[in-house]
């Protein structure tokens, strides 16, 4: 899923200049499990904007915003509140924001209430964990099925830099070095093995953006 955080007022305000008739789209996958585009907090930003002395004119929450059918039909709805709003504010991820631009029929200034941080995963403990940088060329076979690209802030393939220290990373020394994790995880697979190769320099050329677009109808 994809992680996001709310932008702060002040900028969200900002960002809004002069107008005063606002839409309000939040979305009903990570968003809403995020806390940032949920009911709760698109009436929560409704009650500000007023507070402020904006208009909310309406707001919606498709199931999936990122999802063009699934936000067609609920703009459709909504339709007739669209065509007196001046903006829409999107209270999702980037993709959401840019999904409602690209199915906007009205001409709308559409802005982000939200700021997209990473792709996460959620444990067990409703925990959010960054885990892959989608770096276009998979080494977990490699690493022991833990992503140095993601985990080392350096994103090093072979080894722990030099500042590693008992274990921790020289970056963050509330987190564990990626490479230590690596080594454990050998360790206690029997497979120390992987440490006698050497993981020659990423291909950057597969991580160059946008990276494809995938017709799946
Ligand atoms: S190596 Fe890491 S960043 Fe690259 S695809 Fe695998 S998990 Fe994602
Ligand atoms: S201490 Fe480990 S995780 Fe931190 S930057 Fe160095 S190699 Fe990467």
């Amino acid at each position: 899923m994809i992680l996001t955080q709310a932008k702060p007022f002040e900028e969200i305000l900002d960002s809004l200049k002069d107008k005063t008739k606002i839409f309000l789209i939040g979305c009903g996958e990570c968003a809403t499990a995020c806390k940032t585009g949920g009911e709760p907090e698109l009436l929560l930003l409704k009650q500000k904007l007023e507070e402020a002395g904006k208009t909310v004119i309406g707001w919606c929450i498709p199931q999936s915003t990122c999802v063009s059918a699934k936000l067609k039909s609920e703009l459709a709805k909504q339709i007739i509140n669209l065509r007196k709003a001046e903006v829409v504010l999107v209270l999702s991820c980037g993709l959401g924001v840019q999904s409602v631009k690209d199915n906007d029929r009205l001409g709308l200034v559409i802005l982000p209430a939200n700021n997209t941080v990473a792709a996460v995963l959620r444990d067990s403990q409703g925990r959010f964990l960054e885990k892959c940088s989608f770096c276009g060329e998979c080494l977990l076979d490699k690493t022991e099925g833990i992503c140095p690209i993601t985990l080392c802030p350096k994103g090093l393939l072979n080894g722990p830099c030099g500042g590693m220290d008992k274990g921790k990373c020289e970056v963050d020394k509330n987190r564990d070095c990626a490479w230590v994790l690596i080594w454990k995880e050998a360790q206690n697979k029997n497979n120390l093995e992987i440490f006698k190769r050497i993981l020659p320099a990423r291909d950057y050329t597969k991580s160059i953006k946008p990276h494809f677009v995938q017709d799946i109808r």
